[in-house]
């Protein structure tokens, strides 16, 4: 299965393309600004078309991806990237657009984009959104950013957010970049947040709450009327953090529930394309009093028209070059309206009803620590495989030779030997037992043959791959061995 990089394959004078004859007059090299001219042609791979074709499929195919099988990835909603989305967002008119453009010339594309901050305003009961922050965790650093202008405008930007312990990584780390002191709140013995404890942390220094509901344990937040109310009393505010949207989709809208500010991944819940790093989007929806502090450029309509407007003095300003991830957002789009109000409830539905499905299957074969009825997601402790030796990164890696992508693992940090299992609304009963039937296979291997789920994976391209070396010596470019002639 090994295989070679492009670089490899290179064959001296080899081409993939015949340019037609220049039939314009060429310019005399001397014409270029000497920094600009290169001393060395550049040392790219000289390969056929075929070459290129063979090399990258056979690449895609060692990978897992949700086009292949099933990805049940807690917390990142990995559902069926519908086509049509991705034809739609290839339409010309969208596609070759210049981020540059005057305004007058993609009315089409911002009426698009406009329509979709109103969906998801609406989706979310809050009063308006901005789809510039491209990702989850960036729209969590402009939300934050939101929180000290509203703080900093009343004349008292405040230093505390608190953030629960079952919090997803990427919160703290946001409130810590943005300058705020973070206090943990620890989880009752049911997994939701400990509201005495919150009530106890509240002081006027706290600027707001990060809350994810449904929790990362995949608990709906029961107390949450409660907990927006505490928060209120001391003009604190609510920011939830909204990555995980599916189970609420249609059914309960934030606004309602006293949330102030609220991230969407798109990305996520919306359907677009994910994993391998990106791209995203994790557009912001806020309140009414918090509107002017959005960031800019806005879209705003102005009669038949739609224009960018700059001119909003209490915005944060701007998070991010152009206005996002465009080809994601018209991606979002098209799965927004495709749906429809009552398509997004089935949404909701469906993806409640084959977490709960996994989750009854699954009951006498793992420990659940938190047993109830679940939302979206669940989490599953393995810790009664130590014993024999067997770790929940042993089955995850185990998993793949069944065929499955692994669950999220390790997260949320509450629960020992964590497998977190997403399903979402798009996989079928069939595919759903197979995972099943696959994961309580693994489960008796590791008591009579420990040994082989230890040294798994056994049918992948790669074995067990030095994470941490990858993450600390990340070494993404290919250079030639010392003496070695660029193509060969
Ligand atoms: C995925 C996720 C995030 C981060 O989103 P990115 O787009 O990866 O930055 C934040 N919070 C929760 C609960 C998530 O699941």
């Amino acid at each position: 299965m090994a295989e070679p990089l492009i670089f490899e394959l290179s064959s001296p004078g080899r081409r993939g393309t015949v340019w037609p004859a220049c039939d314009v007059p060429q310019q005399p090299l001397e014409t270029l600004l000497p920094a600009a001219r290169r001393a060395q042609p550049p040392r790219l791979p000289e390969v056929s078309e075929l070459d290129v074709v063979r090399h990258f499929t056979r690449l895609s195919q060692m990978n897992y991806a949700i086009d292949t099988t099933f990805v049940p990835l807690g917390s990142c909603s990995m559902k069926y990237n519908p086509k049509v989305n991705d034809r739609i967002a290839s339409l010309p008119g969208f596609a070759q657009l210049h981020p540059y453009q005057p305004a007058e010339t993609c009315q089409g594309a911002l009426e698009v984009l406009y329509r979709l901050e109103r969906g998801l305003a609406e989706v979310t009961g809050m009063a308006d959104c901005s789809l510039q922050p491209s990702a989850g965790a960036q729209g969590e650093l402009t939300g934050l950013k939101i929180v000290r202008a509203y703080h900093a405008a009343q004349g008292h930007p405040r230093k505390v957010v608190l953030i629960p312990d079952s919090a997803h990584g990427t919160n703290p780390a946001s409130a810590a970049l943005s300058g705020y002191t973070v206090r943990e709140i620890k989880s009752g013995r049911n997994g939701l947040v400990d509201v005495a404890a919150l009530r106890e942390a509240m002081h006027g220094d706290v600027a707001c709450l990060m809350l994810t509901n449904p929790n990362t344990l995949g608990l709906f937040e029961r107390e949450i009327l409660q907990i927006t109310a505490i928060l209120h009393e001391h003009d604190a505010l609510v920011y939830l953090d909204g990555a995980n949207m599916n189970a609420m989709l249609g059914l309960v809208k934030p606004g309602t529930m006293g949330v102030d500010i609220i991230q969407l991944n798109l990305h996520k819940t919306f359907s677009t394309p994910h994993g391998g790093g990106g791209p995203g989007a994790g557009p912001v929806a806020v309140v009414q009093k918090l509107v002017p502090f959005l960031p800019t450029p806005r879209i705003e309509r102005q009669g038949d028209r739609y224009v960018w407007n700059d001119r909003h003095p209490q915005s944060i300003g701007r998070v991010r070059s152009f206005y996002g991830n465009a080809g994601i957002l018209i991606r979002a789009w098209a799965y927004l309206v495709a749906h429809g109000r009552e398509g997004l409830v089935k949404i909701g539905r469906m993806a409640v009803m084959n977490a709960n499905y996994l989750r009854a299957r699954l009951a006498p074969h793992v420990e659940l620590p938190y047993g109830r009825t679940c939302m979206h997601e669940f989490v599953a402790s393995l810790a009664a495989l130590k014993p024999a030796g067997v770790t929940t990164l042993d089955v995850a890696k185990r998993l793949l030779d069944y065929g499955f992508y692994a669950p999220t693992i390790y997260f949320p940090l509450i629960v020992s030997e964590a497998m977190m299992i997403e399903p979402t609304e798009s996989e079928s009963k069939e595919t759903l037992d197979a995972f099943a039937d696959a994961l309580i296979a693994i489960i008796d291997e590791a008591r009579r043959d420990p040994e082989l789920v230890r040294t798994s994976p056994h049918a992948t391209a790669v074995r067990r791959l030095d994470e941490v070396q990858a993450a600390r010596q990340l070494d993404l470019r290919w250079q030639p061995a010392p003496g070695e002639k660029a193509s060969r």
